[in-house]
């Protein structure tokens, strides 16, 4: 049986995530406290609910503990996302993935039991600023707090040239980990492999060195 998810919140983040959920095929719980909001998902996920998240017996009651994971995704009402992160840890739901507003609320979530803290707006953030210094950039995963990986789509300066050519170790300090051809993902590029017309780079490295070779290519 596929994976059961239930999100708490309708608001912008957690309405989009449950629709994409729905939308991917899975079975979507949605809960909001607000009928008007539980009415506006009644037909863009398998259920909604209105119920108060805060309310451990109204969170049994729905058998919340059956679901794979749960998407905590209040964001204003800080007491509210705490309190509820806890109650789902308390009943034994092994993910609850929650959404943070600052970093200590991002803390306090890790401490009563979160597995994962999304930061939507400030990862948003991140990602206009990386399109903003390149258009290029198609995507980037912070892996710590200085290294990440970027996607980036071959312009005039790696096109037609071979990774030895090109010596990104050596320019830039970066490690091309694949290039992607269209359908063809070549995840062990050798220094003789020669970039083309609309290859996409996937490369690892230092932020300050990404960010060189973000403005060159
Ligand atoms: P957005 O994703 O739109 O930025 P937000 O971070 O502003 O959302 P809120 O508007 O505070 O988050 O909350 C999102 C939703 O969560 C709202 O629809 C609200 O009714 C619901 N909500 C808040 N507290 C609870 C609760 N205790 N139980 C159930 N739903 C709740």
């Amino acid at each position: 049986m596929s994976k059961q998810y239930a999100v708490i919140g309708l608001g912008r983040f957690g309405g989009s995530v449950a629709k994409t959920l729905h939308d991917m095929g899975y079975e979507v719980m949605a809960i909001d406290r607000d009928p008007q909001r539980v009415q506006d998902f009644a037909q863009i996920v398998t259920h909604a609910v209105e119920a108060d998240s805060t309310d451990e017996n109204a969170l049994k009651a729905l058998g919340i503990r059956n679901f794979d994971v749960v998407v905590v995704a209040i964001g204003e009402d800080i007491q509210s996302s705490i309190m509820t992160t806890l109650i789902l840890q308390d009943i034994g739901v092994e993910k609850v993935v929650v959404k943070a507003t600052n970093d200590l609320h991002g803390k306090v979530l890790f401490k009563v039991g979160a597995y994962k803290v999304v930061y939507p707006e400030r990862d948003m953030g991140v990602r206009v600023v990386h399109h903003l210094i390149s258009p290029n950039i198609l995507d980037y995963i912070e892996l710590a707090d200085d290294y990440s990986i970027i996607e980036v789509s071959a312009g005039d300066y790696f096109v037609g040239k071979t990774l030895e050519e090109l010596d990104i170790r050596a320019q830039f300090g970066c490690n091309v980990m694949a290039i992607k051809s269209g359908n063809h993902i070549n995840i062990a590029p050798l220094a003789g492999d020669r970039i083309q017309r609309g290859d996409i780079l996937v490369v690892i490295g230092h932020n300050n060195d990404l960010k060189k070779l973000e403005e060159r290519a």
